[in-house]
């Protein structure tokens, strides 16, 4: 539809004209900074920055009704920056100009109903989001379309030419910076990864490699990446673009507008299950619930459970024991939330208390369970990832304790796409985890290849075929 075809009133309303008035706001001492520059933490208390926009409450002046509307009505239209995540604009960075976005095709992935079957076996009913089915193959294209448009905006408005974007990564990250970045001016943008050496795919790897970042691998994993990175940030002129930076992690508020609007805004017994590494994802989660609360296009929070593996669960063990201490991680499939001292989990601690105190959890899955959800998930129709059949063991997990019941409506996080993690999959099907993983594949749940002779006679007998009468 173009905006031509709506009257003047909808003309006037579907193209964002938000005033924002944004700065960083320090989680820790309150202090604020302004946006023209990047920052990552507090210069003073060293605590995280969000982003605040300080005329947020200009847009209370539009009814919660009249919003739904506009974000409906926009879905319409054939305006490539609104396509994607900024279709929210005036929630995720009205700042950027609709010229300066960059669009490459991320947001609005599918939520898919669970087969019958698989649900039953769950326990309940519920929908997986697909956020697999993004232009790098993860829910990271989101945060990384907000910053990168961020830096396009700056490159473009402030003659900025020598940036470096900069990540640490599980594998996710990387292949979305890199993406991303590859897309802007190459005399003026370049982007390195850092990746732990050996703990992301071959599928992952290759992401990276064929954007033209530079690539760097370190021995260690994901947590020393990090703390390279930070330094590197922190001394040098570089461009962070791990989660750390607070622009992405509004990116990231759409997965949350999305859910929203696929659901005709009933939050009534909404659900959703996400994954934990680095706790950006979850925190931008429940700060795009609040942004709609707040503005009245949804009635309630609705509520957000976590899950970690017991390879990897800081932040299980502060929900269950109240006292936060980094771990160190073992080998997890889920290997993309393989972390052991979140970034975000100040942040996560503080919208919890704040906001999301009875409405909140946080589960903890074994590796077995991780792997084996998935096989079942994808078994039933579905295209999930290793953190996606996570999800779908957490729920299980959450159901039989209580926490999900029957009537909820639950989505699920597909963080990525299942061919990232085909070889855990191939793993499983041959036997060959290393022992850390402690993983004991069921031959029930075992597949493979049967090399048969280029015969029709054969291969029918191998099927026990019927012949046509
Ligand atoms: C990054 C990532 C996660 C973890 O998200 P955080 O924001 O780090 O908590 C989970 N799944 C996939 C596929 C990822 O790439
Ligand atoms: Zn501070």
């Amino acid at each position: 539809m173009s905006i031509e075809d709506n009257c003047s009133q909808w003309q006037r309303e579907l193209i964002p004209r938000h005033e924002p008035n944004m700065i960083y706001e320090c989680i820790g001492c309150d202090r604020r900074y302004p946006l023209d520059q990047f920052l990552y933490t507090c210069p003073l208390c060293k605590s995280l920055l969000r982003l605040r926009d300080l005329n947020f409450d200009r847009l209370k002046e539009v009814p919660g009704e009249r919003w739904r509307d506009i974000f409906d009505r926009r879905r319409l239209l054939n305006i490539a920056p609104l396509k994607g995540i900024f279709l929210f604009h005036e929630l995720i960075l009205p700042i950027v100009p609709l010229e300066d976005v960059v669009y490459l095709g991320e947001g609005h992935t599918p939520i898919v109903k669970a087969n019958q079957e698989l649900s039953s076996m769950v326990g309940t009913d519920f929908y997986i989001k697909y956020d697999g089915l993004n232009p790098s193959a993860s829910f990271k294209d989101r945060g990384m379309a907000s910053a990168i448009s961020y830096i396009n905006h700056f490159v473009k408005r402030k003659g900025l030419d020598q940036v470096l974007g900069i990540c640490a990564s599980t594998g996710d990250t990387s292949a979305a910076a890199a993406l991303y970045l590859a897309y802007l001016d190459h005399r003026k943008v370049k982007s390195v990864v850092l990746l732990p050496q050996g703990k992301v795919t071959p599928q992952q790897l290759s992401q990276p490699l064929g954007s033209g970042a530079t690539v760097i691998e370190i021995p260690g994993v994901f947590d020393d990446c990090m703390k390279i990175v930070e330094e590197l940030a922190e001394r040098y002129q570089v461009v962070l673009l791990n989660s750390k930076n607070p622009v992405r992690i509004n990116g990231q508020k759409s997965y949350s507008y999305e859910v929203a609007q696929q659901f005709d805004y009933a939050s009534e017994n909404l659900v959703v299950i996400v994954p934990i590494g680095n706790a950006g994802n979850i925190t931008a989660i429940m700060e795009g619930f609040l942004d709609l609360y707040h503005l009245g296009i949804i009635g309630n929070l609705p509520r957000v459970i976590g899950v970690q593996s017991v390879h990897a669960d800081p932040v299980y063990r502060w929900y269950k024991e109240g006292t936060y201490t980094p771990v160190k991680v073992k080998p997890s499939v889920a290997q993309a939330a393989m972390i052991g001292d979140p970034v975000s989990f100040p942040k996560v601690n503080k919208l919890v208390s704040e906001h999301f105190t009875d409405r909140f959890g946080v589960v903890q899955v074994t590796e077995q369970e991780i792997i084996e959800w998935m096989l079942l998930t994808n078994r039933h129709g579905h295209i999930v990832c290793t953190q996606g059949g996570e999800t779908v063991a957490a729920l299980k997990r959450a159901h039989e304790a209580g926490m999900v019941t029957t009537g909820d409506t639950v989505v699920v996080d597909s963080t990525s796409h299942q061919l990232k993690f085909a070889d855990f999959q191939t793993k499983y099907f041959e036997d060959s985890y290393p022992e850390a993983y402690e993983i004991a594949p069921a031959p029930r749940m075992k597949n493979a290849p049967t090399l048969l002779p280029a015969s029709a006679r054969e291969i029918a007998a191998f099927l026990s075929l019927k012949e046509r009468s």
